[in-house]
C-alpha cells in the first residue's frame, strides 16, 4: 500500500534529488523529502529525499560490498580513474559551478573557484602511488628485514556543509577513493544537486559500482552512519556543536573520526601595513561568498593607529561592491542560503548595534530589483566591536565584517588566542620581524601574511585548532591520506640453513 507521504510526493511536480547508491541513482524508500531553493529568488526548486535507515544500510551495503574487490584493485588501476575522472571534471567545471550557484546562491566565478580547489586535491590524489610508498629496513637484525605499508580501513562517509557542495566533499573522496576506500556521501540537504553530477563523472570514470554512494538526508541519516557497525571512519565538516556531537558519537561507537568545526577569523592589521592593499583584501575575504565561507574574515582588528585610516578604505570598497543574483555575471556577492540564515544574520547586526556599536555600512536593508523575495543581505561594516558583544561571540556566517581596535599587537594576540575559534588568521605587516613571531605565538591552524584567506594547498593539510577540529587528523594532504588508511609493519626473516640459529625465550633484540 502506498502511504500518504509517498503519494503527496508522486504528486509532486518538483524536481526530486535522489540519492546515488550502487552506480545508480534511485529514490530508495524514503517517505520524507526537504525543500532546495534559488536563494537569489527565494523559490523552491526541487525537492531533495531524506534517506531512511534501510536507505542509509543500502548506500552502506554497496559500498561494503564493492570495498572487497576495489580494496585489491591495483594502484595503476585507480590512479587511471583519478586522472580521468580529474579531466572530467575539468571539462564540467561551468556547468558544475552554475548547479553551485543555484542552489548556494554564490556567483558562478566563486563557485568555479571552488571547483579548482576541489580538483586540486583530485590531481593531489592522483599521486597516491608515492604518497603510499612504505619504508624499508634492510638487515635491521642478522638476516632480518623489517618493512611497513598502509592499507585502506573500508567504508568511510563523509558528511559535509552546504557552503562549499563540491569542494568540502572533494576533501574527502578523492584521497579515501585513491587509498582503496569505498565512500558513502552525506551532503548537505540545502543544496544537495551538485553531489549527482559528481557521482555520474565518477560513473564515467569508471569507477566501479558502489565505490562512491551518496545518501540525502538530515540528522537521521547521520545518526545512522554514525551508529552502523560497517562504517569504519567518518570525515565531518560544519558548525561546531554539530562536529563536536559527531565526533563523540562516531569514537563511541569506535569509529576514526575526524571533525572539523566552525570559525571566527581574525585578521591583524600593523600601522606599517599597506592600508588599501588590506582593505582591498580585507573586503574580498568578508564579503566573498556573502560571507559564508569557514575562512571568511569576520573580525579585524587594527592595532594603535591603523583604525583611522582602515575604516574609511574598509567602507569604500564596502560600499562599491556589487550584489545580485549568482548567475548574473556583473555580481561580485550573491544572497545567502536561506531566508533564516538572512533574518539570523540581520538579527545579529541589530543587536550589535542595540549593544554599542556603529554601523558605518548597514545591509540589512538591501533589495535587488527584480529579486525581491531573495535571500540578500548586503555588505555590513560594524565599528567599534568589543568582545562581549553576540556579534563577535557567535559565528555570523554572513556578509558582515566587524572592525574592533586594539593599543598593540600584544593586546590582538591575546584576544585571538582567547577566542574558542581557531581555524585560520592573517597579518597585514611590512615587518617580517612581527609576521614571524604571530605565526609562532597565535593559537590557530592556519596562518595568513598579507593573505587573509590562507586556505592550504591540497598537498598540505586543512585544519583549525580549539573548537575548530574535534578528533586529531587535518583533511587532505598527508594527514589526509593517514587518516584513511591504516599502517603495518612486517619483521621478516628468510632463514638459510647455514645461518639458523636458535630460538631465544627472551625478548627479540637486534643483533
Ligand atoms: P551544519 O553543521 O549545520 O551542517 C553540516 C552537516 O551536518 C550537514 O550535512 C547537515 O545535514 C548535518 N547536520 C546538521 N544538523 C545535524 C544534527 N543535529 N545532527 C547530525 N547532523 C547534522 O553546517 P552548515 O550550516 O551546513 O555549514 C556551515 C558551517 O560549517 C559553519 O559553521 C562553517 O564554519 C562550517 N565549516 C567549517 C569548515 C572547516 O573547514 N572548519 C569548512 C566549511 C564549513
Amino acid at each position: 500500500m502506498v502511504d500518504t507521504e509517498t503519494l503527496k510526493r508522486l504528486e509532486n511536480p518538483m524536481r526530486i534529488i535522489p540519492h546515488w547508491i550502487g552506480g545508480k541513482a534511485t529514490e530508495g524508500g524514503s517517505t520524507r523529502h526537504s525543500a532546495v531553493y534559488n536563494p537569489a529568488t527565494g523559490e523552491q526548486q526541487a525537492d531533495v529525499l531524506l534517506a531512511s535507515t534501510a536507505d542509509v544500510d543500502d548506500a552502506v551495503l554497496a559500498a561494503a560490498t564493492a570495498f572487497e574487490s576495489w580494496s585489491q584493485a591495483s594502484l595503476s588501476t585507480r590512479t587511471g580513474i583519478l586522472f580521468t575522472f580529474r579531466e572530467l571534471v575539468r571539462g564540467r567545471a561551468q556547468q558544475l559551478a552554475e548547479v553551485i550557484s543555484d542552489e548556494h546562491g554564490k556567483v558562478v566565478v566563486d563557485a568555479l573557484g571552488e571547483v579548482q580547489r576541489g580538483l586540486e586535491v583530485v590531481e593531489f590524489a592522483c599521486g597516491i602511488p608515492s604518497l603510499l610508498k612504505g619504508e624499508y629496513s634492510d638487515q635491521a637484525s642478522t638476516g632480518v628485514d623489517v618493512f611497513s605499508f598502509r592499507q585502506p580501513l573500508g567504508v568511510v562517509a563523509g558528511i559535509t556543509p552546504f557552503n562549499f557542495p563540491i569542494m568540502v566533499p572533494m576533501w574527502m573522496h578523492p584521497v579515501a577513493i585513491a587509498c582503496g576506500n569505498t565512500f558513502v556521501l552525506k551532503p548537505s540537504e540545502r543544496d544537495p544537486g551538485v553531489s549527482q553530477l559528481v557521482a555520474q563523472l565518477w560513473a564515467e570514470a569508471g569507477l566501479p559500482d558502489g565505490v562512491f554512494n551518496v545518501v540525502n538526508g538530515d540528522k537521521k541519516a547521520v545518526d545512522d552512519l554514525l551508529d552502523h557497525p560497517d562504517v569504519a571512519a567518518v570525515s565531518f565538516v560544519g558548525s561546531t556543536p554539530i562536529a563536536r556531537y559527531i565526533h563523540e558519537r562516531g569514537t563511541a561507537n569506535g569509529k576514526r573520526v575526524q571533525a572539523l568545526g566552525g570559525a571566527k577569523n581574525h585578521a591583524i592589521i600593523l600601522p606599517d601595513a599597506d592600508i588599501d592593499f588590506a582593505a582591498d583584501h580585507l573586503v574580498a575575504a568578508a564579503f566573498g561568498s556573502a560571507g559564508e565561507r569557514c575562512m571568511a574574515i569576520s573580525a579585524v582588528i587594527a592595532v594603535g593607529p591603523a583604525g583611522a585610516e582602515l575604516l574609511p578604505a574598509l567602507t569604500k570598497k564596502a560600499r562599491a561592491l556589487k550584489v545580485g543574483p549568482g548567475r548574473d555575471p556583473n555580481s561580485e556577492m550573491g544572497p545567502v542560503i536561506t531566508s533564516s540564515a538572512r533574518d539570523r544574520i540581520i538579527s545579529l547586526v541589530g543587536t550589535a548595534e542595540q549593544q554599542g556599536a556603529r554601523l558605518p555600512i548597514d545591509g540589512r536593508g538591501l533589495r535587488i530589483p527584480g529579486h525581491e523575495s531573495g535571500f540578500f543581505v548586503g555588505p555590513t561594516v560594524i565599528d567599534q566591536v568589543t568582545p562581549e558583544m553576540d556579534v563577535y561571540r557567535e559565528e555570523v556566517f554572513g556578509p558582515v565584517l566587524s572592525v574592533m581596535r586594539s593599543e598593540s599587537v600584544d593586546d590582538a594576540l591575546a584576544l585571538i588566542n582567547a577566542n574558542p575559534y581557531g581555524n585560520g588568521t592573517a597579518i597585514f605587516t611590512s615587518s617580517g620581524a612581527a609576521a614571524r613571531r604571530f605565526q609562532r605565538e597565535v593559537r590557530v591552524g592556519m596562518i595568513g601574511i598579507n593573505v587573509p584567506i590562507p586556505v592550504p594547498m591540497a598537498y598540505y593539510s586543512f585544519g583549525g585548532w580549539k573548537d575548530s577540529l574535534f578528533g586529531q587528523s587535518h583533511i587532505h594532504g598527508r594527514e589526509g591520506v593517514a587518516f584513511y588508511t591504516r599502517a603495518k609493519v612486517v619483521t621478516s626473516r628468510w632463514p638459510q640453513r647455514e645461518h639458523a640459529s636458535g630460538a631465544s625465550y627472551s625478548f627479540p633484540t637486534a643483533r
